[in-house]
């Protein structure tokens, strides 16, 4: 479900109990049916992608630009509104912040949970099903890759459906974590449901934040945190040995829907093209790849994976 090797795994719900799958009513990302037609500019390098990658079993790291079509912002795409997001350091030593923070995920986890999975993500899911892939890395948060029906996801940054003690490292569900924040914080959502922004991370724009009541831990009293990978912190080690590990597996890197800005991210292009393999990216707008990618090709990300996976052709088994 996660990745292989991140051990804290005991109480996450499984897919089967994903409170997104099955759900109606709410806004759906993209269909594949509505996607916009591609110039034949991006047409032309799309083609050349499948000439470079076509064979070749894929890695693909993917970015918040992929669930701009699920109504997620992007921090950092051309649309972007700028934020200043939480560092773990003012996380963990002010606690005015960290109630502010806790609040403001307390009401945005919701709108991520109600975001369902448009045809880029649809696109990675059927690459995987043809065995097109050695695994997907991604930078988001949100698990529409999951919802989508892919498998073997390493959620580099974390996920924002599950909740960490720093104390004692037991792992929660979000949905049981928000059980207690209404129990300790009646009416409070009710009060500031019409937060009009909320960011990739969960962080809705809310601003009355001073009485909010943080939950302790229930095993052990300690501090919570929402379980992903703030700025200022490191993925963890396993993590990103196992996200190695797929881009050794793979003939090409893939990168979709990411500028790249963060380290986190643009040292997988670095280790595959030092390894001679391929590295295609995809997205809108300049990336702090760019300029080591085999192509660059600028074009819509739900769009130009679905052409992808209509058209790489199949891939030998190793
Ligand atoms: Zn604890």
């Amino acid at each position: 479900m996660t990745a292989a090797g991140d051990k804290r795994e005991q109480d996450v719900p499984g897919p089967e109990s994903n409170p997104r799958l099955g759900l109606t009513g709410f806004a759906s990302g993209t269909p594949a049916s509505a996607l916009a037609p591609l110039a034949p500019g991006e047409r032309d390098l799309l083609d050349q992608a499948v000439d470079l990658l076509g064979g070749l079993r894929l890695a693909v790291l993917t970015g918040a630009g992929l669930s701009t079509d699920s109504g997620i912002p992007d921090y950092r795409g051309p649309q972007s509104v700028p934020r200043n997001p939480m560092t773990y350091q003012q996380f963990v030593g002010d606690e005015a912040l960290r109630r502010r923070y806790w609040a403001r995920n307390h009401v945005g986890w919701r709108h991520l949970r109600r975001a369902d999975p448009n045809a880029g993500h649809a696109a990675v899911a059927k690459l995987e099903q043809r065995g097109l892939l050695s695994g997907l890395i991604t930078q988001n948060v949100d698990r529409l890759h999951s919802a989508a029906g892919s498998v073997n996801v390493i959620d580099l940054h974390g996920t924002f459906d599950r909740v960490v003690c720093l104390q004692c490292a037991s792992t929660f569900a979000r949905s049981r974590i928000a059980e207690i924040l209404e129990d300790l914080n009646p009416g409070y959502l009710e009060r500031e449901s019409d937060a009009g922004d909320v960011a990739p991370d969960a962080d809705a724009d809310v601003d009355d934040t001073e009485d909010f009541v943080m939950a302790p831990c229930p095993v052990c009293g300690g501090m919570l945190k929402p379980d992903f990978v703030y700025f200022g912190e490191n993925v963890p080690k396993d993590r990103v040995a196992d996200a190695y590990a797929m881009v050794d597996a793979a003939g090409a890197l893939l990168v979709a829907g990411s500028s790249l800005t963060v380290m986190s991210g643009l040292r997988f292009v670095r280790h595959a093209v030092k390894a001679g393999k391929p590295a295609v990216i995809i997205n809108r707008g300049w990336t702090r790849g760019d300029d080591l990618a085999t192509l660059k090709i600028e074009a819509g990300v739900s769009e130009a994976l679905t052409y992808l996976a209509e058209r790489l052709p199949e891939v030998p088994r190793a």
